[in-house]
């Protein structure tokens, strides 16, 4: 089928696929590009990306959104907390402290954790690549801010696994753009080159510095800004058109949130059309209060109102600049994507801090999802791609520690400072006379309320060598996807081991010629792995159990949404089939139905039109079947007739020209 990369975009989505003759975009149902990342609940269905969208106002308070912002983390986290400026739905509290919504769906209130959420709506994404490659899906690599910890990881990786998907890696969206550029830039030289990669999304702003040759890739320094992006500027625009249309209308469209989100959605509008145009209007009909509002925004005031946000992006640089340890003047290309790089001030921002022109080389909406693409193929045994090496960094430091034992100074080590490469492996040796256990946690401050805590890993099995305390070696790993663990444990032993003695090829020779022996051996101490030792692993994944359970929740969420969609597909089937006969009846039928039976046919075709308007509104797939057969049964014998003589009048002009 092919590898699928996922750039879980916080507005929307965009899904590539490699296949052995290059890589992809996949459209959906709808044939656009990227899927807005909205989940949405109703009476008897969820509604997952366009027609989350589609409903959206309509169903505020059961639609979601900032699916990646919630992921992972606490309830009370202040940052979580300020989603709910953009989430219709109200946030709860959920066993163990994370963070969920409640909404009506099937006529219940219900409550789905943020991993639920994104595991709906990963599904819809499975779905639109098997409609594209009519076959299943599994492997797949999904793109995180760079500033997502491992809680944030694990719970993307429990997410893609409840949504039936194997996640292969989770990389960090720039990384996979920057992979991209590594990939597909067809100039590149053994000659590395310093390339800054920007990013400005619609929640957030990342910088990578990266350092790129011909098949290639080392990022050396990356920051982000959590708060900056597309949807911060519509904000600022909500506020400048609420104050404006509280003086001229009398209104607060902050009180009412269905005002607040038709605001939201007609500002997104004006702002784009602010990129290519000096000045754009606001026209919004019955916003709140049966009041229709307008207004103007001129090109000058909207850069003057968005200046403080765009200054920003300054110290978001200098940081990943400072980290990479290189100077501006270094810098060789600074390539930009994402939508808010659309914006002109934003761009002249950029090349005016750089000093130098921006370079577009990469499709600003596409890059990530393709270099997710690629890297999903490099891991498919299936799939040949070109070689092409990537190396990324950590942004916080991890330190372990352990149970204390008496004569031990120190229980904790910092193992990845933060700035660490990934993949990293450090092996670290304690004495211990019994089962002991190993934490991790971040020690570098964390985005708002993400808990430092990672993972308890029990170390079972060591037993004391009489009185010695046996020598346990622990490989400590912070893996491709930014994930920590303690990889393995074993017991190690000093031995006395019989090596053969290096010598020059001369000596060598010379011992050879006077006793004939291949070389000398020499007694030296070395440490082997004596035995294995068992990990119990804890960490912020879910239990599997809890796994088990919302893996089952959500493929019976997905039968019943199927289920629903074949039935309402059913039900236009029948009325397009009562439109569609009617008319053909007393047109292109008229000749081939008596009047008797065409009135027949017409009554019965009145009588399912009537009732669709009533009872049968609502029911169920097999009546919709049932009442189309009955149609059927009469409209195709008509219809019979028809293509009968259709038939013959083909065979004669066939019959003529062969003549
Ligand atoms: P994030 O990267 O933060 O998770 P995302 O990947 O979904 O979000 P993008 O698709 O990069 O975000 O960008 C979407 C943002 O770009 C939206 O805020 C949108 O309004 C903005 N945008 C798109 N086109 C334009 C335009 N022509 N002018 C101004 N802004 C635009
Ligand atoms: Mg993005």
């Amino acid at each position: 089928s092919g590898s699928i990369g996922l750039d879980l975009g916080n507005a929307s989505s965009v899904i590539a696929i490699a296949r052995n003759r290059g890589i992809d975009v996949i459209v959906n149902e709808v044939s656009n590009r990227s899927t807005p990342s909205l989940v949405g609940f109703g009476p008897k269905a969820r509604a997952l990306g366009e027609s989350a969208k589609t409903q959206e106002i309509s169903n505020l308070k059961n639609t979601v959104g900032s699916l990646k912002r919630l992921l992972g983390r606490q309830y009370n986290d202040p940052e979580v907390q300020d989603e709910s400026r953009f989430i219709g739905a109200p946030l709860v509290e959920v066993p163990g402290g994370g963070v969920g919504v409640k909404v009506r769906y099937q006529g219940n209130e219900q409550v789905f954790t943020a991993t639920q959420l994104v595991a709906m709506y990963l599904t819809k994404m499975k779905q639109t690549v098997q409609e594209e490659t009519k076959s299943t899906v599994a492997d797949v690599v999904i793109s995180v801010p760079l500033w997502h910890t491992d809680a944030q990881r694990r719970a993307l990786i429990d997410a893609a696994h409840i949504a039936g998907l194997n996640p292969v890696r989770i990389i960090n969206e720039v990384t996979a753009a920057a992979v991209s550029y590594g990939v597909f830039k067809t100039d590149l030289t053994e000659e590395p080159k310093k390339v800054a990669f920007v990013d400005v999304g619609h929640s957030s702003f990342s910088v990578s510095i990266a350092s790129v040759q011909k098949g290639e890739l080392k990022i050396l320094g990356s920051a982000s800004d959590r708060k900056f992006g597309g949807r911060e500027i519509d904000y600022a625009l909500v506020n400048h058109f609420a104050q404006e249309f509280k003086e001229n209308f009398k209104i607060d469209i902050f009180a009412n949130p269905k005002a607040f989100s038709r605001v939201l959605t007609a500002v997104e509008r004006l702002k784009k059309v602010l990129s290519a145009n000096a000045q754009a209007p606001i026209n919004i009909e019955s916003v709140m209060d049966d009041k229709d509002v307008r207004g103007m925004l001129k090109r000058e005031e909207y850069e003057e109102l968005i200046a403080p946000l765009i200054a920003r992006m300054e110290p978001t640089i200098k940081a990943a600049l400072d980290q990479a340890n290189i100077s501006l003047d270094d810098i060789a290309t600074v390539e930009v994507i994402g939508g808010t790089s659309r914006i002109p001030a934003v761009k002249e921002k950029l090349s005016e801090f750089f000093n130098k022109p921006l370079s577009f080389t990469l499709n600003q909406d596409e890059a990530i999802a393709r270099g997710c693409a690629f890297v999903c193929a490099m891991h498919s045994p299936t799939m040949r791609v070109r070689p092409f090496k990537y190396e990324d960094i950590t942004q916080y430091s991890v330190d372990y520690f352990w149970d204390p034992v008496e004569g031990e100074d120190e229980n904790e080590l910092q193992v990845f400072p933060a700035g660490n490469v990934l993949p990293s492996t450090k092996i670290v040796t304690l004495y211990r006379k019994e089962d002991f256990s190993v934490q991790a946690k971040y020690t570098s401050e964390l985005p708002g309320g993400v808990l430092p805590w990672i993972g308890q890993w029990t170390i079972k099995g060591v037993k004391a060598d009489g009185d010695e305390p046996a020598m346990v070696k622990l490989r400590f790993r912070a893996d491709y996807s930014g994930i920590y663990t303690v990889e393995n444990a074993y017991i190690a032993e000093e031995q006395i081991v019989e090596e053969p003695v290096e010598q020059s090829a001369e000596e060598n020779d010379k011992e050879k010629a006077k006793d004939g022996e291949t070389g000398k051996v020499k007694k030296v101490k070395k440490i082997v792995k004596k035995a294995e030792l068992s990990i119990i692993h804890g960490t912020t994944a879910l239990e599997s159990s809890v796994k088990e359970k919302y893996i089952e929740l959500e493929n019976q969420m997905a039968m019943e949404d199927k289920h629903v969609a074949d039935t309402e597909n059913r039900k236009n089937a029948l009325e397009e089939y009562i439109y569609d006969m009617r008319g053909k009846l007393d047109d292109l039928y008229s000749e081939f139905a008596s009047d008797e039976e065409k009135s027949k046919m017409h009554d019965m075709l009145n009588a399912a039109e009537e009732w669709l308007y009533d009872e049968g509104e609502d029911a169920s797939k097999a009546q919709y079947i049932a009442k189309h057969e009955e149609l059927l049964s009469v409209g195709n014998i008509i219809k019979g007739r028809y293509l009968e003589k259709q038939e013959a009048e083909r065979r004669a002009k066939e019959e003529e020209e062969r003549k």
